[in-house]
């Protein structure tokens, strides 16, 4: 059965009203999540005129958002949007969780930094955008990895959680420490053309763990570097997640409590499922044994090679242009700019996209013995990783890459 949502906007569009299937889910209304704060001063009335003029928001909504603490876990493609949105609307307080540095492969969907931020720390870029958007707030810049150590605390001075998390690993941190906190977590994944979003809220609703009890193994599912991901889609869904979370701050409208709103950008279409509290839910149910917040099992380690054993490797004449393989794994602009000699150079990016599997394949079937690098060893520990997976168990990091191939040499 249809129903009509929204008379005024229907009105305006003439013909079409705005449809919604109410069968699906019922809408659940939350009391505000944040006390406001005392009035606000004349800068902030002039800055804020169009919020306050919304009847269901009006300057006591205003106030609330003056005075409500936002954490965002990562600074990336769905932060970018979700930060930007949260300082505009006067967020009063803004955590930033994050230990990356801005690299150019960001750029194309985290329009929160730019050219100028490469090789930053993405909290220092972060935080210097949003006090040019909006000084009025606050920026707190937590410049490390959100985990268990940290994960407690950090919760404990915030209202409520936006989780742009990249990885299963801190997903699930964010889930287990926002449930046992009792804190709302908006979460948003992306992924090629489609995105979701929903909002876990144990006691009030499901938490994630109600609905993905656990992580996928490790290498299971495509992370957006290796499968691609359409630029505007974080747009999309980041922007969706500050609208929730102004809603719960405010107490207004339906909060996506309940549901996963789905949506698909090639084909152009919204959808939602409904998704219930599991009592037997490891987390949130009955008898829970997920009682504190662990850190993961690491990753196996990716093998290692130091600068001074690939200098004998390259010295002897038996591995120079034969056996041994040296890959640059770095950008162009940087490749460009100097390199180990002699070496094959496959953007990261590229090689996890695949666009090298053919060259993987011959060194595989030749024997070699493959050294990663690129500038500090991260991009190289990712690359290896994706070699080890297509079966090249020989494939090694340089520990430090160039930077320190360059401090103890060339
Ligand atoms: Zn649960």
């Amino acid at each position: 059965m249809a129903h009509l949502r929204n008379r005024g906007l229907g009105a305006t569009l003439g013909a079409a009203p705005i449809l919604r299937r109410v069968a699906i889910v019922q809408g659940m209304r939350f009391a505000p999540l944040v006390e406001p704060a005392p009035a606000l001063s004349p800068a902030e009335r002039r800055r804020y005129a169009r919020h306050t003029r919304l009847v269901e928001l009006g300057e006591v909504g205003q106030r609330r958002l003056a005075a409500a603490r936002v954490l965002v876990v990562g600074a990336g493609g769905l932060g970018s949007p979700s930060l930007t949105y949260l300082a505009a609307a006067g967020v009063g307080t803004i955590g930033i969780v994050d230990d990356d540095v801005v690299e150019v492969s960001n750029l194309h969907r985290q329009p929160l930094h730019g050219e100028s931020d490469l090789d930053r720390p993405k909290v220092e870029s972060a935080a210097q955008r949003l006090y040019e958007i909006n000084p009025h707030v606050r920026v707190v810049t937590h410049q490390e990895r959100f985990s268990a150590t940290s994960a407690p605390e950090l919760l404990d001075a915030y209202d409520l959680v936006v989780d742009g998390a990249d990885n299963f690993a801190t997903r699930y941190l964010v889930t287990d420490a926002c449930a046992l906190a009792g804190k709302p977590h908006v979460w948003a994944s992306i992924n090629t053309f489609a995105g979701q979003l929903s909002v876990w809220w144990a006691g009030h609703g499901p938490c994630y763990r109600c609905v993905f009890p656990d992580p996928p193994p490790p290498g299971s599912v495509a992370s957006c570097a290796e499968a691609g991901v359409l630029g505007v889609l974080p747009g999309v869904l980041g922007s969706l997640q500050a609208a929730e979370v102004i809603k719960l701050i405010t107490g207004i409208g339906d909060p996506a409590v309940g549901r996963i709103v789905l949506h698909d950008a090639l084909a152009g279409t919204w959808d939602e499922v409904p998704v219930r509290a599991r009592p037997d839910c490891a987390l949130c149910g009955e008898t829970p044994t997920i009682t504190a917040v662990e850190d993961p099992e690491a990753p196996p380690a990716v093998p290692q090679v130091e600068v001074a054993e690939l200098r004998d490797l390259l010295g002897s004449d038996e591995a120079a242009g034969q056996g041994l393989v040296v890959l640059d794994v770095r950008e162009e602009s940087e490749f460009v700019e100097g390199r180990i000699l002699p070496s094959v150079h496959v953007p990261v990016q590229q090689l996890l996209a695949g666009a090298a599997d053919a060259e993987v394949g011959s060194w595989l079937a030749a024997g070699n013995e493959v050294v990663v690098y690129c500038r500090g060893g991260v991009r190289s520990d990712q690359a290896v990783a994706y070699l080890q997976r297509r079966g090249l168990d020989s494939a090694r990091s340089l520990t430090g890459g160039i930077i320190a191939w360059s401090a103890q040499g060339d």
